[in-house]
């Protein structure tokens, strides 16, 4: 019963306590299975279970007890009634796509994704005859605008990296049923503990759970929640393509998951006061955080959300040359595109995750040359703060 959650546990207790059931061994910690098949008590049972007539572990590719603990537990917490775990974030979308688009079905997505949904979309699905159309994601008249009658998936990250703007959920939710298309929201920036988009009315919920979901920067994973019948056809996907979990990286997720709770709160609660400080520097001319007042959809992120985040984006003053000072005067931060760690990292967007972008691309996007990205760890503030001073002062004084 995957996701079910009749004693109505609270999150924070399904996130210690959902989808592990003690085995004959007696133990109190979640075990690991490292195992690639099952055995059979006689050749009648083992025929049972290959032809579905009877429940239980097969093959590690689609049945790893270690990875169902993590896909139980992961449903409980958004809300869904089955997950699916996969090898990666990048192959949870893809599984998605495969599951639920043939030729001919069209995608219409946020424009502000992570850059390999982007190549997914346009270079791999698009030589099967899928094609992608990407709108404003806080623009709901752009999105209407763009749906077809063959427009089958809407796709969106909310907050956005590194600008966090932010989609009405509940809004495309709406859009999303009036056309009879799914509506997947790639949850990786909030996780459960923050926004539960089945709960608004999303279709599926991506996860890449090397981010927060670990927490710690180890394990490269993915998953995808949602209704059964749906998550049905994913799990098809997984099982016969193979893009699944290994039952060692669900073991350090479902760990991650008893923490995620608390860590968020600490990454937000990091991140709105380096945010409030860097807004207050006069080295910096704007920055981007759904969180600050200043934020143009602030309000919309106070309803939908239960904190805002930890990535943050700000542009300093006078352009590339100068962000690149910043970002090389830190001696804390690490010098990195991955998020979701309890170590604070610093980009520069133009020139790395947005720098096969053309220049009117870059801009369309809002990355401006002198906009950077931290996504804001647990270190502690007056030290991150010190850490961006170095670089900042200087270009004011
Ligand atoms: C990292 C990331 C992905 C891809 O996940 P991997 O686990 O790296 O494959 C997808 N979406 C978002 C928003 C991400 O940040």
């Amino acid at each position: 019963m995957q996701g079910s959650n009749d004693d109505q546990w609270g999150l924070d207790t399904l996130a210690i306590r959902a989808g592990h059931k003690r085995t004959f061994e007696q133990e109190h910690a979640e075990p690991i299975f490292p195992t690639s098949s099952f055995v059979y008590e006689s050749a009648a049972e083992a025929a049972r279970k290959f032809g579905g007539k009877e429940a239980g572990n097969i093959y590690s590719r689609f049945t790893n007890p270690t990875v169902h603990v993590f896909e139980r537990r992961l449903a409980a917490l958004e809300g869904g009634e089955r997950c699916v775990a996969t090898s990666s974030g990048m192959a949870a979308i893809l599984s998605t796509a495969l599951a639920l688009l043939s030729q001919g079905d069209e995608i219409v997505a946020s424009r502000s994704l992570f850059g390999s949904t982007v190549s997914l979309f346009d270079k791999y699905l698009g030589k099967f005859g899928i094609t992608t159309r990407y709108v404003e994601l806080s623009n709901l008249a752009a999105w209407e605008a763009a749906m077809t009658p063959q427009t089958k998936l809407m796709f969106a990250e909310t907050p956005s990296n590194p600008l966090s703007e932010i989609a009405d959920i509940a809004a495309l939710s709406k859009l999303a049923k009036a056309h009879g298309a799914y509506l997947a929201i790639d949850n990786c920036f909030l996780t459960p503990a923050l926004q539960k988009p089945l709960e608004l009315g999303a279709d599926l919920v991506i996860h890449s759970a090397t981010k927060y979901i670990d927490g710690q920067g180890r394990a490269i994973g993915g998953a995808i929640v949602g209704k059964h019948d749906v998550l049905e056809e994913l799990f098809g996907v997984v099982r016969t393509c193979g893009p699944c979990l290994s039952p060692f990286n669900a073991w350090i997720f479902t760990k991650g998951l008893e923490t995620l709770s608390l860590r968020m709160k600490a990454h937000c609660a990091n991140a709105l006061e380096l945010a409030r400080w860097l807004e207050a520097h006069p080295g910096v001319a704007k920055v981007h955080y759904s969180g600050l007042e200043s934020h143009p959809q602030h309000a919309l992120a106070k309803v939908q959300q239960k904190g805002f985040g930890a990535v943050l984006g700000f542009e300093v003053v006078g352009g590339q040359e100068n962000a690149w000072r910043v970002i090389d005067a830190t001696r804390l931060m690490s010098i990195t595109g991955n998020l979701g760690d309890v170590k604070t990292t610093i980009t520069h967007p133009a020139t790395t995750t947005h720098g096969r972008l053309s220049d009117a691309q870059r801009e369309a996007a809002g990355i401006a040359p002198g906009l950077i990205r931290v996504a804001v760890g647990l270190e502690e503030t007056d030290d991150l703060k010190r850490d961006l001073a170095r670089g900042l002062d200087p270009l004011v004084n």
